[in-house]
């Protein structure tokens, strides 16, 4: 789309979130990128997108990023919830203060951005709810239960959005990636290599590819080309859905 719009993104100092603050800068959108690490405001101002210091575990800090969209740009239009963190271990082990940490920052945190800008996308009859799931909100792996549980229940605050949105020219979707070249993969690389007395190439062969079908990473920009497409006019029609990027994995 052509049209310049006001997004709110989460989780934007590395990875996929920097890369949608960055192709929607490119698209003209004005954007307020929202993170808890101080590198985003730096990744915010090269781009010339405004950075809201958050950390999104935090419900008021939640409201608090909406408020200042509002403030500083009239409105939201556009709402990508992506902040996200990993933890893995078995659910015997599991610390509960991890599991809670998990849920409030990727299902509790977006759930409160999607109520706190929902009556600016209501007023102007037009609004986007663009949530970066995964493949594991489709399919688990062992010993990422918070992860898992988080994503899965997105699909589903995605898909009641949805419902509720209809009438009202909001829409939202949910992307569900396999691995993608971030930060967040690397560290789990080096963790795998080091748990099963791996190569680091042969972690991203053996472990992380072993159910692609094409084999190689996914680039953080593919992602925010189809957060663009679902942030725009022309998915109009698109709700409810989730979306996989997941090289063929979910196929089999
Ligand atoms: P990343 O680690 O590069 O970025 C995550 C961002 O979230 C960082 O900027 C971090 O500072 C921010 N963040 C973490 N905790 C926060 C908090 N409490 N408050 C505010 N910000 C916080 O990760 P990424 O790989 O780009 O992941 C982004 C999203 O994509 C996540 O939801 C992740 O689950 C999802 N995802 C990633 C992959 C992948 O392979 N990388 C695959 C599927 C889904």
């Amino acid at each position: 789309t052509k049209t310049p719009r006001v997004a709110l993104v989460t989780g934007t100092a590395s990875g996929i979130g920097e890369a949608v603050v960055d192709h929607f800068r490119e698209l003209g959108h004005q954007v307020l990128a929202v993170d808890f690490n101080e590198q985003a405001a730096e990744k915010a101002e090269a781009v010339g997108a405004v950075f809201f210091r958050a950390d999104l575990t935090d419900a008021d800090a939640c409201r608090a990023a909406v408020d200042e969209a509002v403030k500083r740009f009239g409105r939201v239009d556009i709402l990508v919830n992506n902040a996200g963190i990993q933890h893995v271990s078995s659910i015997e082990d599991f610390p509960e203060a991890k599991w809670r940490q998990i849920v409030d920052l990727m299902l509790t945190a977006p759930f409160l951005l999607s109520q706190a800008c929902w009556p600016s996308m209501r007023d102007n009859g037009w609004g986007r709810i663009v949530n970066i799931a995964s493949v594991h909100a489709q399919v688990a792996s062992p010993g990422k239960a918070a992860y898992i549980s988080a994503k899965h229940g997105l699909i589903g605050l995605t898909k009641t959005a949805a419902l509720e949105g209809g009438s009202q020219g909001i829409t939202a979707n949910a992307i569900c990636p396999a691995y993608v070249k971030t930060p967040l993969v690397d560290n789990q690389i080096a963790d795998q290599a080091r748990l099963h007395g791996m190569e680091e190439q042969e972690v991203i062969e053996q472990v992380m590819l072993k159910n692609a079908a094409i084999k190689r990473l996914i680039e953080p920009a593919e992602v925010a080309q189809m957060v663009a497409y679902l942030a725009s006019d022309a998915a109009g029609a698109v709700t409810g859905s989730s979306w996989n990027i997941d090289l063929g994995w979910t196929a089999q």
